[in-house]
């Protein structure tokens, strides 16, 4: 039999405590109409919202103190990534830089960029995109053409980026290039550099999804000059290093939580309706919820304790992801819906609205069911 293991995590009191002072700072904020739970999520930018967190304490909280972090468990970090998303808090302006990059440098980055970049993601002034895709290589990141070229002190980019979340924001970016040409293994010769997005040589274009919100943007370099100095890793294994990377992007709570708020109010309204209506659905849904956050713990556990975690990562973004887009499907089973957004529609009908229309992308980005499911596939022995 195939089995695989989801190690417990131990959720201590200074965890919970963490968690309750957010809960209560989070309210506070809810209650002067800093923002809207029913109108935002994770991924929206809100950069003087992360400002606020930072200067109290709920960015990386599970740093180390040397690199300018709380020095707290990964438990702590746990329950203060859910409680942001449980309460819909726009997070997207820190949240790559919390969630991935700043481990990244702390694992791979040079010295001066350590000290540079590290204090200032931890106060929530410094925010990074993930520069991996490209308009010919999403799935088959090893089709990546986006190249790198020695120079005198640094290296010149060249190429395109695209679907990079909240891009035309961010202060940094994480691009893999190609610093060799394509042999026979096509997994070598890539570098992953941290570019900062005020450099000269960059085309920044905001797309607009379905919903007619800029989310993500395609980037275009030119002869862009990126210092030796932030090269991330060796330079030749930038795919080790993006790897590295997905196991922190692929199995936090965000990957169960985006459609969390859709969820209570769902609960809420037919509370409302009375009688039993939608009861066994709501419980359904919520035991399911609870079965993949002991999985997101586990993860979390995994990754506290150097093991590896790819695997398990994969499984709880898959499963997450179904998750996640079937409690939109479930909501407008369960009442009367007509999609509206804009003035004259209820918070409730707007927030679903939205979760409807952004749903089918949730089992795309940080890579595409399928891909996961191959993923899962080989790290089980079966391919
Ligand atoms: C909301 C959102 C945010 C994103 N944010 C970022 C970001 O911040 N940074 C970034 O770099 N990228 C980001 N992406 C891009 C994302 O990682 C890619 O869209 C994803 O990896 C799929 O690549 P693709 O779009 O090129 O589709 P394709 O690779 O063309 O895939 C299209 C379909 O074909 C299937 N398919 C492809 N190959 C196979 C195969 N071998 N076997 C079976 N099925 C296959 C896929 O599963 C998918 O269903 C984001 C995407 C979305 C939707």
């Amino acid at each position: 039999m195939l089995t695989t293991e989801f190690a417990p995590l131990n959720i201590d009191d200074e965890a919970r405590k963490e968690q309750a002072r957010l809960r209560a700072f989070l309210r506070r904020e809810v209650a002067a109409g800093s923002f809207d739970p029913m109108m935002s999520s994770w991924t929206d930018f809100d950069a003087d919202f992360s400002r606020k967190l930072g200067r109290e304490g709920f960015i990386g909280v599970s740093l180390s103190k040397e690199h300018g972090g709380g020095g707290k468990s990964f438990a702590t970090r746990h329950l203060v990534m859910e409680e942001l998303l449980a309460s819909g808090a726009p997070c997207g302006a820190h949240w790559m830089a919390e969630r991935q990059s700043a481990m990244q440098i702390i694992r791979f980055g040079s010295d001066k960029v350590q000290r540079e970049i590290l204090p200032r993601i931890v106060a929530g002034t410094c925010f990074f995109g993930i520069g991996v895709s490209e308009p010919n290589a999403g799935s088959d990141l090893a089709s990546a053409k986006t190249s790198a070229r020695k120079v005198d002190g640094g290296w010149l980019i060249n190429g395109a980026k695209i679907w990079t979340t909240n891009g035309h924001k961010t202060d940094y970016l994480l691009v893999l290039a190609r610093t060799s040409p394509q042999g026979d293994k096509r997994h070598e010769g890539f570098t992953q550099f941290i570019v900062d997005m005020k450099s000269s040589g960059i085309e920044v274009r905001p797309i607009r999804d379905i919903n007619n919100d800029a989310e993500f943007a395609e980037e275009v370099f030119s002869d862009c000059f990126v210092p030796d100095d932030y090269v991330l890793g060796e330079v030749g294994k930038g795919w080790d290093v993006v790897l590295s990377e997905l196991v922190f992007e692929r199995a936090g709570p965000d990957r169960l939580l985006t459609s969390f708020q859709t969820l209570q109010a769902l609960e809420t309204k037919l509370a409302k309706k009375g009688a039993n209506e939608g009861t066994r659905e709501i419980g359904r849904l919520v035991a399911h919820l609870s079965t993949l956050r002991q999985m997101s713990l586990s993860v979390s556990s995994l990754i506290e304790n150097g093991r590896p975690a790819n695997l398990q990562a994969s499984l709880v973004k898959d499963l997450g992801a179904k998750f996640e887009r079937e409690i939109p499907e479930r909501a407008r089973e369960l009442v009367d819906f007509i999609p509206r957004r804009g003035a004259g529609a209820d918070a409730f009908t707007q927030s679903l609205t939205q979760s409807v229309m952004r749903a089918p992308s949730w089992s795309i980005r940080g890579g595409a069911r399928e891909i996961l499911r191959s993923v899962i596939a080989r790290e089980l022995g079966l391919r």
